[in-house]
């Protein structure tokens, strides 16, 4: 049984191909600059296979899955027909707690939830609608980064607005990067060969987006991110926290209208705003490392933020078992996770520097590294993530669901 996963960004389509049977991917890639000038398709074969590139002449989303199908109608697959099923990624849930079949009303839905997550969800519709029409006989299966977080609690997820505000319009902590959590989370209770009912674990996803969520017996309990993309953590553009009270005063001195603002807390802000140099982790480290002071500040509030958030989870949790780094930045950079847990061994962390600094990565074969000290209270773990493979699982529950309503 092979199943598609895609996961569009608002300039760029990520398709993971899996052989569901022993979870082994046949082939991945990811057109790339949509839109714009240089796009490229970048292929393999499997999940590290040699990397292919080459430049394509695509300008939307409809022509880049043409590109993807015939690749892979060239490649993996005889004919579009051995996909039963598609998972496509999908920012905000909205009323669906779970992944689902695609259907008007979810897209609706989806589509409804854009002012929440507004860089990422018109790609996202965009694509689902052109696959539809490409594999009308697949099953389309709406998989969403909210889910994993519909276990925390009400107290924890309202904000002290008026209560009509959650009452009747559901404004309310919903968080992301659930399928990245989640992955992580199993992974590092599988390597600790503990069942994940026993343990707390607070999960740092940094990437281009970055949240923190404490998962309490394998469920989320609270996470950062809110119900928009924006809340908590210093993002490669997005703000994070900032006084909501500020707000309304910066719309007002600099005449903005609610489409700049959203545009400057979601595409100029975070590393890159506060940088002026870029928005990319590693580009802000190594001017950091020049003596650049805007770029050394940037990288100090990032980690300040990121450390400030995992104490309040500890506190949320009451003590926890395992810390987990993943996504681009936690994956990568041991300056982010030093810098993060820098003097903290009196809570419990105590990182082997000689591990976090050192030669071994993570890989897709293995993708748990443990880098804390052997006196460290609280085991310290740097996880490759691997959210497709949870999106392609939840997608093929949602296949096996609807077979067994047609039997
Ligand atoms: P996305 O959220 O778009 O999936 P990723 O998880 O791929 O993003 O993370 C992208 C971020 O990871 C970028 O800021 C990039 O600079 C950072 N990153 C990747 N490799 C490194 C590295 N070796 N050191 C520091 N940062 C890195």
């Amino acid at each position: 049984m092979k199943i598609l996963v895609i996961n569009s960004g608002s300039s760029s389509l990520k398709y993971t191909l899996f052989e569901m049977a022993h979870e082994k991917v046949l082939f991945s890639g990811t057109v790339d600059r949509i839109g714009l000038s240089g796009t490229t398709h970048e292929f393999r074969v499997g999940l590290n296979g040699e990397d292919e590139t080459r430049l394509v002449d695509v300008t939307d989303h409809g022509e880049a899955l043409d590109e993807i199908l015939s690749t892979l109608t060239n490649g993996p697959l005889d004919s579009l027909d051995e996909l039963p099923a598609v998972a496509h990624r999908v920012g905000h849930g909205g009323k669906y707690k779970e992944a689902v079949p695609v259907n008007s009303d979810v897209v609706r839905e989806i589509r409804r939830m854009t002012p929440m997550i507004p860089l990422h969800h018109p790609a996202m519709i965009k694509e689902i609608e052109e696959c539809q029409i490409r594999m009308p006989d697949a099953l389309h299966v709406a998989v969403f980064d909210t889910s994993f977080h519909r276990t925390i609690p009400d107290y924890a997820a309202i904000y002290g607005l008026p209560y009509r505000y959650f009452a009747e319009r559901g404004y309310r902590k919903t968080g992301f990067h659930g399928h990245s959590h989640q992955y992580v989370s199993g992974k590092v209770s599988e390597f600790m060969q503990q069942n994940i009912r026993d343990l707390k674990i607070i999960s740092c996803h940094l990437g281009n987006g970055a949240s923190v969520t404490a998962i309490d017996g394998g469920r989320s309990v609270d996470t950062t991110l809110g119900m928009t993309a924006v809340e908590g953590l210093i993002m490669g553009t997005r703000s994070g926290d900032v006084d909501p009270g500020l707000m309304p005063i910066i719309m007002k001195e600099d005449s903005l209208s609610p489409d700049q603002t959203i545009d400057m807390l979601y595409r100029e802000s975070g590393l890159l705003g506060i940088s002026g140099l870029s928005r990319d982790m590693r580009e802000v480290e190594a001017a950091a490392l020049k003596g650049n002071d805007r770029a050394t500040l940037a990288l100090s509030a990032f980690c300040h933020k990121a450390r400030r958030s995992i104490g309040s989870m500890l506190m949320v949790l009451g003590g926890c078992d395992a810390l987990i780094f993943t996504g681009g930045i936690g994956n990568n950079s041991s300056t982010v996770r030093f810098k993060i847990l820098e003097g903290t061994a009196k809570l419990g962390f105590v990182m082997d520097d000689a591990k976090n600094n050192g030669q071994e990565r993570t890989t897709p074969e293995s993708p748990v590294l443990d880098i804390s000290h052997p006196e460290s209270g609280i085991r310290i773990f740097v996880v490759r993530t691997f959210e497709e493979l949870m999106m392609a699982r939840e997608c093929l529950n949602v296949l096996k669901i609807v077979r067994e309503q047609k039997q």
